[in-house]
């Protein structure tokens, strides 16, 4: 008879891969610091615990709960720091979870510039619809061109879109395909594929172009070198200019139904359980079309005025910054806490879908700075 012990041995880097694949870090902003803070990659995980801040509550919370990962959107180290002494929160922070074997992992403006990131989770909670990235990211999109033997062209596509290339918005498998002459002579120290030492050879090829975010560069041309026939493979590289329309800053999308800046208003605060917000004056014209980015948001003002949004809501508006509306558009500054609290909720959702064997917890530490009275 055989029994089956099933151990938990996943390991924390096995669960930061994982996100990693939803928020690849290179999708972070050069300002950030995300990504493991603290702690040994190779630890097994015995709890996690999803936080938006990682305070000295958070992680003697994380202690008692006998949770040795905190997954936190902030970065507890932002800047970069020159002693550890403990002579203020975040260096007693970083002290602590080192003594308790604590790793800290911080998921955030990877996770702002993805599609099912914070601010999909902002749409949700208010219910809009047919929503796109409000400010889509340009530079990310890397083209492969490469030129492989007719017979072996379907082996080499095949796996260049196993390995995520080919994608555009919701088409698969986009590639291009050019028949040509590929030319070349082997020396005495190949060994072609093709052809004989010291001839010039002439194959009809396919030249293959596809694209893909930079993410996946390592992978792509793994997937190329691998499956392609020939000893040394002729391929370039190329950086486009193209926007990532599933990348970048913010969410723009529709409301379900038109309602009365009012009626929005006081929506918008049941959903997002709101106590106080600020915002500018109330235009007398009907709210169907909602921009919003959770945190900092204000460097998304024009972008949001440009799609014509009638709303942008956002947190960490300047007194300044609420001039800019000039009756074009309503600006609501909802709290940075308020507007990102939920990210909670988001984290939860993507490790519970795809990991049962360790237990996952909201931290219950309000760690809002901000009181109202
Ligand atoms: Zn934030």
């Amino acid at each position: 008879m055989f029994y089956t012990y099933i151990i938990n041995m996943t390991k924390i880097k096995d669960l930061t891969n994982y996100i990693q694949q939803v928020a690849p870090l290179t999708y972070q902003e050069s300002y950030d610091n995300s990504g493991l803070q603290t702690g040994d990659p190779e630890a097994v995980i015995t709890g996690v615990l999803l936080t938006l801040d990682c305070t000295l509550a958070v992680v003697e919370e994380a202690i008692s709960q006998n949770c040795n990962l905190i997954i936190t959107h902030h970065p507890v180290i932002f800047k970069p720091l020159k002693k550890l002494t403990g002579s203020n929160e975040v260096e007693q922070v970083i002290i602590k979870a080192i003594r308790h074997q604590i790793a800290i992992y911080a998921c955030h403006t990877n996770l702002d510039n993805v599609l099912p990131g914070v601010n999909a989770k902002i749409a949700e909670k208010i219910g809009l619809v047919n929503t796109s990235i409000l400010a889509p990211k340009k530079g990310d999109l890397l083209k492969l061109i490469t030129f492989v033997p007719l017979e072996n062209t379907d082996a080499v596509l095949q796996a260049l879109y196993a390995a995520g290339a080919g994608q555009i918005g919701n088409y698969k498998n986009c590639s291009f395909q050019s028949g040509g002459t590929g030319t070349f002579t082997p020396n005495s120290k190949a060994k072609p594929f093709l052809g004989k030492i010291n001839q010039a050879e002439e194959v009809n090829e396919n030249r293959l172009e596809v694209i893909f975010p930079e993410h996946l560069k390592t992978a792509v041309v793994e997937a190329l070198i691998n499956t392609h026939p020939y000893e040394e493979v002729a391929y370039d590289l190329y950086r486009t200019e193209n926007q990532n329309q599933e990348v970048g800053a913010g969410m723009v999308g529709e409301l379900p139904e038109i309602l009365s800046a009012t009626n929005f208003i006081t929506e918008l605060k049941e959903k997002m359980e709101l106590t106080a917000i600020r915002h500018t004056q109330l235009l007398n014209k009907p709210i169907r079309k909602v921009a919003v980015c959770g945190g900092a948001g204000s460097f998304l003002i024009n972008s949001a005025l440009n799609q014509q949004a009638d709303v942008f809501i956002t947190a960490d508006l300047k007194y300044h910054d609420f001039f800019a509306a000039e009756n074009r558009i309503i600006l609501v500054d909802i709290g940075h806490y308020e507007s990102e609290v939920f990210t909670k909720d988001l984290f939860y959702d993507i490790i519970i879908n795809n990991f049962t064997n360790f237990a996952v917890l909201k931290s219950k530490v309000n760690t809002n700075p901000v009181r109202y009275t």
